[in-house]
């Protein structure tokens, strides 16, 4: 606990009180009585915000800011959700299918989904963004595994994150694997120290609460075996009774 305490970044608490915050939160209202939201008011907030989204999308898309990367860039399309998946950043296939997770990784990670959280892929898809610390692919290294964002390229992708991060106002980050578990906590992170806790985080200017989950490649066995195996079913059990979850869409 002290070590999580001492990191650099802005967590706040690795606890599991979660004070959740209104969708609309600090919007002024177009109510004739001040301080009353219309059901009006929230449609068309949404629908602003639903078509911020789309333009981000769009202009994500077409993104070729890291001459390095392998393809284009991947995204999982402009849900708006209270609730935000971030993973690492695509393989090789990932490009083809046009969508994030779309191969192994992706069928472990939404079994755990629909074994724990009761939702189909094809609903989790529906109700939850899809992000990355970097969206293309990066290549492979000389051993023939996926080559590392470097630092400039994920610094450089961090600026469609942060966007996101605005539109959305997510009450809720699911961060996937050690690049995206850092790039919130600040830190290289120990498995075993972080997954299973939750992380209230102020960064790219807003608060949310963190869940990570390890990755779920069959490249590494530590969600195959304990305390990996528990820890990561305690880290589901805190995204199913999150109240953003409960509330995403
Ligand atoms: S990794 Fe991100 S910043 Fe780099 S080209 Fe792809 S989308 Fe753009």
């Amino acid at each position: 606990m002290m070590a999580l305490m001492s990191f650099s970044s802005k967590v706040l608490s690795p606890d599991t009180k979660i004070h959740v915050r209104d969708r609309e939160e600090g919007h002024a209202s177009s109510s004739s009585r001040p301080g009353v939201r219309t059901l009006t008011d929230d449609k068309s907030m949404i629908s602003k915000r639903q078509t911020q989204l789309q333009q981000h999308v769009d202009s994500l898309q077409l993104c070729r800011k890291c001459p390095k990367m392998q393809s284009r860039p991947v995204s999982g399309g402009p849900v708006l959700s209270r609730v935000m998946l971030v993973g690492q950043a695509p393989g090789s296939k990932e490009p083809v299918f046009g969508r994030p997770f779309a191969w192994t990784a992706g069928k472990a990670m939404f079994q755990w989904f629909e074994q724990e959280l009761g939702v189909t892929e094809t609903e989790f898809r529906r109700t939850v963004y899809m992000a990355a610390v970097c969206r293309c692919f990066p290549g492979r290294n000389s051993q023939g595994g996926d080559r590392v964002p470097s630092r400039q390229e994920v610094a450089l992708c961090s600026e469609w994150l942060r966007a996101e991060i605005a539109i959305l106002r997510p009450g809720l980050v699911i961060a996937v694997g050690k690049l995206a578990i850092g790039r919130f906590l600040d830190v290289s992170p120990v498995l075993t120290q972080v997954v299973g806790q939750i992380f209230r985080v102020e960064k790219f200017g807003r608060s949310f609460d963190v869940v990570p989950l390890p990755h779920p490649s069959g490249a590494s066995p530590w969600h195959r075996i304990e305390p990996g195996k528990t820890l990561t079913k305690t880290a589901l059990a805190s995204i199913r009774n999150h109240r953003a979850w409960i509330t995403r869409f």
